[in-house]
């Protein structure tokens, strides 16, 4: 039995996860991790049974605890847990499922202790891809990718080794907005950006694909991922999200990975790499595909996306700068505090006023995190 721990267990990617789990029977869960909440997460622990279960909160953890006192299984809280369950012994590939950059500590340590990590957490590869790349070779440890795009790079790679990559083509959805000029945008509510076309996602990842921030982060993310240079991605608009991403070699050839809109694929294939399983669920019907069109990026109506090549090229603690901005412009927008055109203004206005540091270290990325923050809420 293959055993895994997922931080993030009650998200979108956490429970698609245990989907797969309970459909094949043939894992084992031996820790979850969540942020508060207690029902789901009493509910996955009595499913799966965990030996180990973390909430962030330590008044959730506390209630949790009481709650499952039947069960042999122990509850931790906070930063402490999530590092607990990264070295556990018996973990073999971790699933980074949570948002943000709280997912660095805890994808390195797993790292270090030799887990093969299963990454959705992509915000930890943009902030810290200069750490976890060289670490995870020196480990000789696997990255797999969840990302959808990055799984069908990964997967069109697979067989090619030695030959190199000579471009990257992302595909994006371009969102709920495509199509859209920018003056369209300026009434927009948090209701509008919270509806994808083809994807069900976390909110702020789903914010996220609605800015084409989304887009700019995976830019980064498979930088890191595939180790080519910023000019080899090429990122383009494909409104179904049927190709979810190619590779042009250096012949011409290009490979991609094509599919119904659905994470579970790319998650189960991260799972169980390098076998693939059957999956129930839609499958593609080409008679019934009418079109499969592209278009260019519109870098006018959504800044954010040509922010993260600049922010990318900058490096050192840039990226984290533009990641960080942009968590805390989605959790203002998400209340209502800031417009939807505010997002990509709040992170440029970051990108200009923070200091630079070349190869910022853990605790670099995190004061840069703080500086970020603290530059938004004297502003705004
Ligand atoms: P989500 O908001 O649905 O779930 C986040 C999970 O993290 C929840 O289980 C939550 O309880 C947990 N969490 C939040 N704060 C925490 C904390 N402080 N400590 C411990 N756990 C905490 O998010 P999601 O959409 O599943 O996205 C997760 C990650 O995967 C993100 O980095 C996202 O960019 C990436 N991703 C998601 C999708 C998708 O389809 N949802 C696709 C590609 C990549
Ligand atoms: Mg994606």
């Amino acid at each position: 039995m293959k055993k895994i721990a997922i931080l993030g267990s009650t998200g979108s990617i956490g429970t698609q996860t245990l989907e797969i789990v309970r459909e094949h029977k043939d894992i084992q869960v031996t820790a979850l991790a969540a942020g508060s909440n207690v029902i789901l997460l009493e509910q996955q622990i009595r499913e799966f049974q965990p030996r180990l279960a973390v909430l962030w909160e330590e008044q959730a953890a506390k209630d949790l605890q009481v709650r499952v006192r039947d069960l042999d299984v122990k509850i931790l809280f906070g930063m402490e847990g999530l590092l607990a369950i990264a070295v556990m012994p018996e973990v073999e590939i971790l699933v980074t499922a949570i948002v943000g950059m709280l997912g660095i500590r805890p994808t390195i340590a797993a790292i270090e202790a030799g887990k093969t990590i299963a990454l959705a957490n992509k915000e930890t590869l943009v902030t810290a891809g200069h750490i976890i790349m060289p670490l995870a070779k020196e480990k000789d440890v696997p990255i797999l990718p969840v990302d959808s795009e990055h799984s069908a790079i990964f997967q069109s790679l697979n067989g090619e080794k030695g030959n190199s990559i000579h471009k990257i083509l992302l595909t994006a959805s371009g969102g709920p907005f495509r199509g859209k000029r920018r003056e369209d945008l300026l009434q927009i509510r948090v209701e509008d950006a919270l509806q994808h076309p083809n994807w069900s996602m976390g909110k702020k990842i789903t914010i996220d694909s609605a800015t084409m921030v989304n887009k700019g982060l995976e830019v980064m993310e498979a930088k890191w991922l595939f180790d080519v240079e910023l000019e080899q991605i090429q990122v383009l608009v494909h409104p179904q999200s049927i190709i979810h991403s190619m590779v042009e070699y250096e012949d011409g050839a290009v490979l991609a990975q094509l599919g119904t809109p659905d994470m579970r694929l790319p998650i189960q294939y991260a799972l169980y790499y390098p076998c693939r399983r059957s999956l129930s669920g839609k499958r593609l019907d080409f008679f019934q595909l009418a079109s499969l069109t592209f278009e260019k990026p519109d870098l006018d109506t959504f800044p954010g996306l040509g922010l993260a090549f600049q922010a990318m090229k900058q490096g050192g603690n840039i990226p984290t700068v533009y990641n960080a901005a942009n968590e805390k412009a989605v959790a203002l927008f998400l209340e209502k505090k800031i417009s939807f055109l505010e997002i990509p203004e709040l992170i440029q206005f970051c990108m200009e006023q923070s200091a630079f540091v070349k190869q910022p270290d853990v605790a670099q990325i995190l004061e840069t995190e703080a500086a970020v923050y603290d530059l938004i809420e004297s502003r705004w």
